[in-house]
């Protein structure tokens, strides 16, 4: 993470409570995906002014068009020479991780037992929940991402943490406990009945509460029995509007692991398929090893997949295939996984997954790019209508990039000529210190601290 704490500035701004105030700079958002609309899909104003009314937006347009439309008095917070974007929307983060964030040498399986169980049991204790989970909603917006969908761990006071830390910002949360009852360590093991009434507690607790949604969280098949996994099935059907979150198909070894416990199977995939855990909100991280079969369960059931490039590189998983999962028609995301992947920021996993998909003899393209990181992310987990986007009435979640904050970068954008040659050097080059300022409905909550 470069810089330092770099929500100093968190106070910026506070106190101002008028109710319409508008932002003035480069602005670019995204009403479809530019696969399907091409350049219909996004919106970019030059000299743009975006005006936010009571924390969702009022309006997004060319200055000339839409300054003489504003209120007498509006205040108008001059970001000329910065670009103004929609809050990034990380589609898969365990904050319980954020400490074994760059832990050495194991593949997916070894680096559970040896760094993430241990770290987890940790959270048992509500003071070191707290202090983590506030710290890691910190980084999130210090990295402007202001949408997160979020393992918590198998103790319910880590699903309170990450709810009260994201509540106090009134960030828009997705999160949930783990529930695991087999092949784990007593300290972060739960049992089937347990689980599934803490998941019921935690739910009527936090569901719906603001701008906070539940993720039932089966960590992964191989550590949930079938009583487990059929339980989940039930809380979904028994909480309409509540998410799965899970993983699939990140690690061979992983595979092979499930095929064995679960023989019946046609694949991973099936094993979630048959407990009904595929449908709409519900978000898979990795599905690297896939077949067609199962991208197509997936497009038909209309769960969504989270692609984690920083994740899948750094614990020597696989590559994910994005064009395959595109072609398929599946709802995609972008995920950061903290702490398999290596950072918060989403243009560093932007970066991350264009090399992945340049591995594969595929480009992603900078809008495409973009608008997986806010729109497609937000579309993946169903919450199109509400963020991602800066149309009108949509939440006011916004972030202020500044494409000068570093020399490299400032050099680099001089050379470009183009949006896309631009986005492509942020995306490229880019991570927190480019982030200037996140603003969640509508009021600041960070400013990145002058070097
Ligand atoms: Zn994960």
């Amino acid at each position: 993470m470069a810089g330092g704490n770099a929500t100093a500035g968190r106070a910026e701004g506070a106190g101002n409570d008028a109710e319409v105030a508008a932002y003035r700079g480069e602005i670019l958002h995204f009403v479809g995906d530019p696969a399907v609309l091409g350049a219909a899909a996004h919106r970019h104003h030059a000299d743009g002014v975006l005006v936010v009314r009571d924390g969702r937006v009022a309006a997004a347009g060319a200055a000339g068009e839409v300054l003489p439309t504003l209120p007498q008095g509006t205040r108008v917070v001059d970001y000329r020479g910065k670009l103004i974007m929609p809050g990034f929307v990380d589609t898969h983060v365990h904050y319980a991780q954020t400490d074994i964030i760059a832990s050495y040498g194991e593949q997916l399986l070894d680096w559970l037992e040896r760094y993430t169980y241990p770290a987890e049991a940790r959270f048992a204790d509500p003071a070191h929940a707290a202090e983590v989970a506030d710290f890691f909603i910190g980084e999130l917006l210090a990295n402007g991402t202001t949408t997160a969908m979020v393992f918590a761990t198998s103790h319910p006071a880590s699903v309170d943490a990450i709810f009260a830390a994201g509540q106090a910002r009134s960030m828009r949360l997705v999160a949930g406990k783990v529930l695991m009852d087999r092949n784990v360590p007593a300290s972060v093991r739960d049992t089937a009945e347990g689980g599934f009434d803490d998941s019921r507690a935690l739910i009527e607790r936090w569901h719906g509460r603001g701008r906070l949604s539940y993720a039932v969280t089966p960590r992964f098949a191989p550590t949930s029995t079938e009583r487990q996994l059929a339980l989940c099935g039930r809380l979904l059907d028994e909480h309409p509007g509540v998410f799965l979150q899970s993983h699939v198909a990140e690690n061979r070894g992983e595979v092979a692991w499930v095929a064995e416990l679960f023989p019946w199977s046609r694949s991973y995939l099936d094993v979630y398929d048959h407990y009904g855990l595929l449908r709409e909100r519900a978000v898979y991280a990795h599905c690297i090893h896939l077949d067609a079969h199962d991208r197509r369960r997936m497009a038909e059931s209309g769960a969504a997949m989270s692609f984690c490039p920083t994740s899948n590189l750094f614990l020597g998983s696989g590559l994910f295939d994005l064009p395959a999962a595109a072609g398929s028609g599946v709802r995609v995301g972008l995920g950061t996984d903290i702490g398999g992947g290596t950072s918060l920021s989403m243009l560093r996993t932007l970066d991350e997954a264009y090399k992945v998909t340049h591995m594969a003899g595929h480009t992603l393209a900078p809008l495409s790019a973009f608008h997986l990181a806010t729109l497609g992310g937000a579309a993946s987990l169903r919450l199109d209508d509400r963020i991602g986007s800066f149309e009108t009435a949509r939440e006011a979640d916004f972030i202020v990039l500044d494409l000068a904050a570093t020399p490299l970068l400032a050099r680099r954008m001089e050379r470009a000529e183009t949006l896309a040659e631009r986005l492509f050097a942020l995306m490229i080059l880019g991570d927190d210190r480019a982030v200037h300022a996140t603003y969640v409905l509508g009021r600041p909550v960070h400013t990145r601290a002058r070097a």
